[in-house]
């Protein structure tokens, strides 16, 4: 797609920011910091409406699990570039080699432009929110295309950016596929997709033209490893809470779990019980979310009677009714040895259903994960450090939570993103400052130096020392 073929609005706000950074290409930290404190002071002035949106969207978001999932963790976002990207813009510097001394070298971080940033539905705020103040924090302008899934939603953080900043700085659209597709064939300097890896090869493909730079968080299946010998309940309730929040619909939610065969009665036992605990109304609990949709609903409906048909016991967490097809809520259920070859063991399942599968020794839950793409996420439960390390150096994954679940994404120190059908590159933190800026390597040559030396016509001289040089 050119750009000339693009609708002219579209081409009209990316022009705009264009010309705004060629104008100010270096923005110091004032700026930056006026910008996040803007996206900060609108967040919190507006956190209900934004509940309430989310909430609307799908048809039943507990505003609790909006505020633990999204809101907190993009104030932490904005907070934290706040309080660190000054340094974060500073020069860091890096070594000389010996022949080089006394010369200096550094990595200065620039702004690389325009950046576009592509949100699905799930966490419309935080994966909107954590990308911005990323971009936002390394001297970009942004433009970011919002979740159809989410209609009220976006229109409401449309409506809130435009006011808050000016469009040259932040422009939202909302739009469907087709303008999704047009908008990740802008020529930007970075691009950030969240979204499922069918429609990441997608962006990737439309970037490649542009040779566009791209950051994607996609998703896949993320397995759960219970160890023989591990505490059973504890890693149940840590299963089964990473699992529910949100309905099972985050990208690092543990998709299946692996356990020794003999505990597979045992778990089902102690994954009623939490579920139970955690939402005592069932279906109807306040805390419990809906799917989003009715297309995903029946997906999921769908998924889990292919694997009940296919031989997979099926047992609900929850007494009463299984579903409810008004609200498009779903028991959480649990698929016990479903065939590797049915929906659920072949897809991200996205939703409450949680398959058990059987292994007898601990190598073969490994093979099998080894057996399939890069997850997102790894949770291994182990007590015994020596074999987690030996395990976790042998399956990739784009992140790992030890003895616990979904953590890893909450930590601004590490890396969040994908590994192969999971992802490439990261953000959060620094990290995400640095994907959306160029660290451009400077060697700064000293006064004192013997560049002299290496000049042809080549002396014996010189050719003394490179032989000292080839044999250090
Ligand atoms: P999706 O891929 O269907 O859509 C994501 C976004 O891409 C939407 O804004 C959509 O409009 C847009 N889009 C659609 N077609 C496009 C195209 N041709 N070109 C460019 N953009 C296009 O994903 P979804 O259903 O919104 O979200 C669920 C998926 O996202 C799951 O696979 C989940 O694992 C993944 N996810 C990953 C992360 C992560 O951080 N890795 C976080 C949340 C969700």
């Amino acid at each position: 797609m050119n750009l000339q073929d693009l609708p002219t609005d579209l081409t009209l706000a990316f022009e705009r920011q264009r010309a705004a950074h060629a104008a100010d290409p270096g923005p110091g930290w004032d700026t930056r910091a006026d910008r996040l404190r803007r996206l900060l002071r609108l967040l919190l002035d507006n956190e209900g409406a934004i509940t309430q949106a989310i909430d609307a969207d799908f048809g039943g978001r507990p505003a609790v699990e909006t505020e633990l999932a999204e809101v907190w963790p993009s104030l932490e976002e904005i907070k934290g570039a706040l309080r660190h990207g000054r340094g974060w813009m500073k020069p860091r510097r890096a070594g000389v080699g010996k022949w080089f001394l006394p010369a200096r070298a550094q990595l200065l971080p620039q702004a690389l432009g325009v950046a576009g940033i592509i949100v699905p539905w799930n966490y419309p705020l935080y994966l909107a929110v954590g990308p911005m103040a990323a971009a936002l924090a390394a001297g970009n302008r942004v433009m970011v295309k919002m979740s159809e899934l989410t209609p009220g939603f976006s229109a409401l953080w449309q409506r809130l950016c435009a006011q808050a900043f000016s469009p040259d700085e932040l422009t939202i659209v909302t739009g469907g596929p087709e303008l999704a597709a047009q908008f990740s064939a802008l020529p930007f300097d970075h691009l950030l997709f969240t979204g499922s890896t069918s429609v990441g090869r997608r962006v990737m493909a439309a970037a490649a033209a542009n040779l566009t730079p791209v950051t994607l968080e996609l998703g896949g299946k993320s397995p759960a490893i219970i160890t023989p010998g591990y505490p059973l309940a504890h890693a149940v309730q840590r299963i089964v809470v990473g699992k529910l929040i949100n309905a099972g619909q985050t990208c690092i939610a543990p998709d299946y779990v692996l356990l020794p065969r003999d505990q597979l009665q045992a778990f089902v036992d102690a994954a009623r019980d939490a579920a139970r605990r955690a939402y005592p109304a069932g279906l109807a609990d306040v805390n419990f979310c809906s799917v989003i949709n009715d297309r995903h609903y029946r997906r999921l409906l769908g998924a889990a009677e292919e694997a009940g048909e296919r031989g997979a016991r099926t047992e609900y967490l929850f007494d009463g009714v299984s579903h409810d097809d008004a609200r498009h809520r779903l028991a959480p259920a649990l698929l016990l040895d479903p065939p590797a070859d049915c929906e659920v063991m072949r897809e991200e399942i996205f939703g409450p259903l949680l398959p058990l599968v059987p292994y007898d020794r601990l190598d073969e839950a490994v093979d099998f994960v080894n057996a399939r793409p890069h997850p997102l996420a790894l949770y291994w439960f182990d007590h015994d450090t020596t074999r987690t390390q030996a395990a976790l150096r042998k399956m990739p994954a784009g992140g790992v939570t030890v003895n616990d679940t979904l953590l890893h994404v909450a930590q601004e120190k590490l890396p969040f993103g994908g590994v192969g059908a999971s992802g490439m590159g990261h953000y959060h933190g620094r990290w995400g400052f640095d994907t959306f800026s160029k660290l451009t390597p400077v060697f700064r040559q000293s006064r004192l130096n013997g560049m002299a030396l290496f000049l042809p016509p080549y002396s014996p001289l010189m050719r003394r020392l490179l032989r000292l040089m080839k044999a250090f």
